[in-house]
């Protein structure tokens, strides 16, 4: 059964609920989307025609500070699954320490049939329609679902034009011209490293010769491969939506790369095969690395799973039923709100460098990413012990605590 996002973001908040001391106030501002802006607007085509274009922008708390998060352009996009994002990145932030509150945008359009002058409009247009709720310090947007620097690129300079002078603090994943963070692109997978090396730790294990697999060869899946081979690793199987590759002797990731930079896939890859798309997921390995799309292990494909560890690189690639055979089966799952948050860690780096005028080499990045996840993980790892709770329901009940010890001392207005 395929889950929606909301309905997978309803069910894990629902479990942490049931496992912490959420003061009821708190728990029922907390199930709904603080504000939702949704925007109709004209766009020019290159043709000369116009097209009209709806946009959202979901801020879902703030209590922890500023919203948080992606634009996406898709055709797919919806309210409801651009505020079920938003939530996500709220108790992504309040697990990761951040100072800030979860967001969400998105357009609903076909990022592959508009002109690169189209999506500019586009963009423009868009930040201006949204820009009464954007601010540094109140809502910062990020690149998602096709969306890239490029964009956040025109969207900080959008928002600069209207105000009279230039804010790099608007946006993160910038290009590093415009401010945009050393480390940044590596983030998410270097996270992704990081949580699964601490996972091996705490269970008195190195992750030298462990064996993984890795779904999705984009930016997750890539750096995730790089840094867990530097750590020891032997990456044997990746794959991407055109095929995969397998060597039980551990996989040439420079070759892999090659390839990737000249064809964009990895079918071209000589010794790739066209595979059934789950078999990836199969693989005799130690770890399992979904890193491409939401609902990938499911309560219908779950069973022939044989990894030990799955590290969540993507967002909601486990439906919560499926979550349930995995943890009957003793099979350790770092969730996504941890083993991906690599990337907003940087990106709240990111603004800082651009709020205070500073630029900081990429071993300060790294290091800072380094001790914050290590840190969260732990706090992660004890509540999961102390509670004897899975990883997911331990990450959502320390991120829910700390918005809800904010709230305790905040008050609700008036
Ligand atoms: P990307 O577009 O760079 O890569 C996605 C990869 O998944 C591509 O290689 C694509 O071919 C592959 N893919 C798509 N369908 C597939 C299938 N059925 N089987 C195998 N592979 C398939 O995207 P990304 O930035 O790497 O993001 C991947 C996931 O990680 C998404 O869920 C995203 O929301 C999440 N995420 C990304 C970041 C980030 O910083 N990029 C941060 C947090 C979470």
């Amino acid at each position: 059964m395929e889950f929606s996002l909301t309905q997978m973001v309803q069910q894990q908040v629902e479990k942490a609920f049931n496992c912490a001391t959420i003061p009821e106030y708190v728990q029922k501002i907390l199930k709904c989307p603080k504000l939702v802006l949704e925007v109709n607007f004209p766009v020019k085509m290159d043709d000369g025609s116009y097209k009209c274009f709806k946009g959202f922008r979901c801020q879902y708390d703030n209590a922890l500070g500023p919203t948080k998060g992606g634009v996406r352009y898709h055709p797919g996009v919806t309210r409801e699954e651009v505020e079920a994002l938003a939530a996500w990145m709220t108790w992504k932030c309040a697990l990761a320490d951040l100072p800030y509150g979860g967001a969400k945008g998105g357009v609903v359009c076909d990022p592959l049939e508009l002109s690169e002058s189209e999506l500019e409009r586009l963009t423009r247009r868009f930040t201006a329609e949204i820009m009464p709720i954007l601010s540094p310090h109140s809502d910062i947007p990020a690149p998602d679902v096709f969306t890239t620097s490029k964009t956040m690129a025109w969207m900080m300079d959008t928002f600069s034009m209207f105000k009279g002078y230039t804010e790099p603090a608007i946006v993160t994943g910038k290009p590093e011209a415009l401010g945009g963070s050393l480390g940044r692109k590596e983030a998410t997978g270097h996270g992704v490293a990081i949580t699964t090396r601490e996972l091996y730790r705490n269970v008195g294990k190195s992750l030298k010769g462990a064996t993984v697999s890795i779904q999705g060869f984009g930016n997750v899946g890539t750096y995730s491969a790089l840094f867990l081979e530097e750590m020891g690793a032997k990456i044997v199987a990746v794959s991407d939506s055109s095929g995969g590759v397998i060597d039980k002797d551990g996989l040439n990731l420079k070759e892999l790369l090659e390839c990737m930079e000249k064809h964009k896939c990895l079918a071209k890859y000589e010794k790739s095969k066209i595979w059934p798309r789950d078999d990836i997921l199969y693989q005799d390995v130690d770890i399992l690395i979904p890193a491409a799309l939401e609902n990938q292990i499911r309560k219908d494909n779950v069973e022939p799973v044989k990894a030990k560890v799955i590290s969540e690189g993507a967002n909601g690639p486990t439906t919560p039923d499926a979550d349930e055979v995995l943890e009957k089966k003793g099979v350790l799952v770092i969730p996504d709100i941890l083993a991906n948050a690599g990337g907003v860690i940087v990106s709240h780096l990111e603004w800082v460098q651009a709020l205070s005028g500073l630029r900081w080499e990429e071993k300060e990045i790294n290091d800072r990413l380094e001790k914050r996840l290590v840190t969260v993980f732990d706090k992660v790892w004890k509540k999961a012990q102390e509670k004897k709770i899975s990883l997911r329901t331990a990450a959502y009940v320390v991120a829910i605590e700390r918005i809800a010890e904010v709230y305790g001392y905040r008050g609700v207005f008036p």
